[in-house]
């Protein structure tokens, strides 16, 4: 044996072993994927394998065995479902990994040689359609009627899932025809997917109850249609596009239609979605061109793609092409760069909001998803971070779909070795100060975000805190809106709020765009602001939980800023309206120096009130009730009835409970309008409240 020989053997040794490790894994992956909707992967890294176990099968043609990942289809269908055998099987699609125009190209010189079209030769017509991420449903009908609805399963059986699929209002319970028309026998075949915004607020749902978000909209589409418990399928919310047909009695022939256009257009007669962007393309270059102008669209979809479908449009032109193991011969999809990819974690940070929010962020190796290169991903807060326990060193999943911000879906330890796994970083923790302004930060009972407690002397806060302070409820600085706090800031010639009131008329003379009778009126409405009230000086610090009423209510009670500022906790709780939360919430505010500092200087600077400013006698018909708003108000604005309310003594909650004493609903009002009726919540709307106030 030649050195060379041995080698070669070597090789061909190390391949096989290869080869198995790949089916191991493939199948491994398969049954999350397809059986537990729990991927442990991204799909894009689940491809790349497949795309080497095809390589190595095309390479040694006699390894390809029928259970190899590469000739099967989905996964066995779950025994807690009844089986249903298929009719016509359900298969999978051949994909043009490229994401490249080559892809097209090579699709359509393969269905010109295999129908030995000549050079010469008119362009093959086709259809092209989005993919859509969902998951694969035949829908049965008979006489009309839907009677079965089954998933893809492994292509032959699928699971029956009609009772779940029945909650999806999308889809037809009839066909809209005349009675008697109807097809004995119509599989529809399509997608159940779910809306990229559907999606977004069930996760954010899910997040409120402290319950596990799911990793993408196509998983929690296929986690709710395999759901045993139609109740809870129902709740989740569904959507659905049709694309072809399974069995159809009499055939398809025989209903008129010779090309996969008119079947689309029937199946939308008859009442099932079918998406507006499916096109006729003739050639390559029309695929092409499809492929590009979708592949811009795709962040702005509503739901999400992976990539598009090309099929051959004639219906006796595909018969012709027939299919191969797994694959029809006629149609091909072509896809995009992935939206999931794997990356690691380099560090965490945490980023402060211009509210004060602290957002726990990972910092990433490059990597290139859904189009673009992500190098940071947003872990939501504390406790999301310690649920998904992202660390340090770990190999992550980053989603980045649409305009949505990229985020960390989930922590991949397949891949770590066991010395990996021992070595891990410690569990990610929130800070206790501010990593801005170095404040304490502070999460409340019930709430799941931490905030900095630094207000106005936090930089991250600063345009924010300086527009509350501004603001006309507040002490009113007119003209000092959005755009100029931005120039101010931005260009660093105010850091605090005390620099305000210590801008020279140069300062603001080098600022672009200023004209000088603007600067001019700034300035004049500066020194006006400087005469105020305890209570709007009060709200205008930005406290959180301050709103005007308490702001009022705290200085009738004190009287002066001073006693406020020193007040224990016991005495704040002696004000009408103040609970342990805010009472925390002013104790915090003003136990920390700087602030106390900011106060100083705004005072010193000439900010000044009559400490008797308050309208001690006004009449207070909602003292001690509790009001929450939804829906819209014919005249009032959210910020307006607010405002009515908290003047009238009454406060404003966010969330309906058996405390809340009415709940205001105007039109379009949602689920807190349910609850409220629920837990036997009077009900007001806008009329009603302004009765109350009079
Ligand atoms: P596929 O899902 O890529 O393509 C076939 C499916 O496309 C059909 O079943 C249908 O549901 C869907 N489809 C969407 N729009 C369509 C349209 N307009 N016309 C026709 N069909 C349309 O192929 P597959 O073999 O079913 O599954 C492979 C996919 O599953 C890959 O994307 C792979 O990454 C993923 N996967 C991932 C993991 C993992 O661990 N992450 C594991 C297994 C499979």
């Amino acid at each position: 044996m030649t050195t060379l020989d041995m080698f070669a053997a070597g090789d061909t040794g190390a391949e096989r072993a290869r080869l198995d490790a790949l089916h191991a894994l493939l199948h491994r992956y398969a049954h999350h994927y397809y059986v537990l909707d729990a991927p442990l992967v991204p799909d894009a890294e689940y491809d790349r394998l497949f795309r080497e176990l095809q390589a190595l099968e095309s390479a040694h043609p006699d390894w390809v065995t029928l259970d190899s990942p590469t000739q099967r289809v989905g996964a066995a269908p779950l025994e807690q479902f009844a089986s249903v055998r298929h009719s016509v099987p359900m298969l999978s699609i051949r994909t043009e990994t490229d994401t490249e125009s080559s892809g097209a190209e090579a699709f359509d010189a393969r269905i010109r040689r295999e129908l030995e079209l000549e050079q010469g030769a008119a362009p093959v017509d086709y259809v092209a359609e989005l993919k859509f991420d969902g998951l694969a449903i035949n829908l049965r009908y008979e006489n009309g009627v839907l009677v079965q609805a089954a998933t893809r399963g492994d292509g032959e059986y699928g699971e029956e899932v009609t009772q779940n699929i029945r909650t999806i209002g999308q889809i037809p319970l009839r066909l809209a025809v005349e009675p008697g028309t109807a097809p004995a026998v119509l599989e529809v075949r399509g997608e159940v997917y779910m809306r990229r915004d559907d999606f977004e607020a069930l996760n954010a749902r899910q997040r409120e109850r402290g319950e596990k978000t799911f990793v993408n909209p196509r998983n929690a589409a296929a986690g709710a249609v395999r759901q045993l418990d139609p109740a809870i399928a129902a709740q989740r919310p569904l959507s659905f596009f049709a694309y072809g047909l399974g069995e159809v009695q009499p055939s398809a022939v025989a209903q008129g239609w010779s090309s996969h256009m008119a079947v689309l257009q029937a199946l939308k007669a008859w009442g099932f979605p079918v998406a507006e962007q499916v096109e006729l393309a003739q050639g390559a270059a029309q695929l092409i061109a499809y492929h590009q102008r979708m592949g811009q669209a795709r962040d702005r979809l509503p739901f999400d793609i992976d990539g598009v479908v090309y099929k051959v449009n004639n219906r006796a032109l595909q018969l012709r092409l027939g299919f191969v193991s797994r694959e029809p011969r006629w149609a091909v999809a072509h896809k995009y760069p992935a939206q999931e990819q794997l990356t690691t974690v380099l560090a965490i940070d945490v980023q402060v909001g211009r509210t004060g929010k602290l957002t726990p962020v990972a910092k990433l190796a490059p990597v290139f998803v859904g189009g673009v290169t992500v190098t940071n991903a947003t872990l939501h807060n504390e406790a999301e971070a310690l649920r998904k326990d992202v660390r340090v060193g770990d190999t992550v999943i980053v989603r980045r779909a649409g305009d949505v911000i990229p985020e960390v879906v989930g922590v991949v330890l397949e891949t770590a070795g066991d010395a990996a796994l021992r070595e891990r970083a410690a569990a990610f923790s929130m800070p206790q100060q501010c990593p801005v302004c170095g404040s304490k930060a502070v999460r409340e009972e019930e709430e799941v975000d931490y905030r900095c407690s630094g207000g106005l002397f936090c930089s991250a806060q600063r345009k924010q805190a300086l527009l509350h302070f501004a603001q006309r409820r507040a002490v009113e600085i007119e003209g000092l809106g959005d755009k100029l706090v931005d120039q101010l800031v931005d260009a660093e010639v105010i850091r605090t709020l005390p620099d305000l009131y210590r801008l020279r008329l140069e300062q603001l003379a080098n600022l672009e765009r200023m004209a000088e009778k603007s600067a001019h009126n700034l300035l004049e409405a500066l020194e006006k602001s400087k005469q105020t009230s305890l209570p709007r000086f009060l709200f205008g610090l930005g406290i959180r939980h301050v709103g005007e009423a308490t702001a009022k209510a705290l200085a009738r009670h004190f009287g002066t800023l001073e006693s406020i500022m020193q007040a224990p906790l016991e005495a704040l709780l002696e004000v009408n309206d103040v609970g342990p939360i805010v009472a925390l919430s002013l104790r915090t505010f003003f136990d920390q120096a700087h602030n106390v500092e900011v106060v100083r200087e705004l005072r010193a600077l000439g900010i000044h009130w009559s400490e008797t400013a308050v309208d001690p006698g006004a009449p207070k018909p909602l003292a001690g009730k509790t009001l929450v708003l939804t829906g819209t108000l014919p005249t009032l604005s959210r910020d307006a009835a607010t405002a009515l309310i908290e003047a009238a003594g009454g406060k404003v909650a966010g969330s309906v409970s058996k405390k809340t004493s009415y709940v205001l609903a105007g039109t379009e009002a949602g689920s807190k309008l349910a609850k409220a009726e629920e837990l036997g919540v009077a009900v007001l709307d806008e009329q009603a409240l302004l009765e109350l106030l009079k």
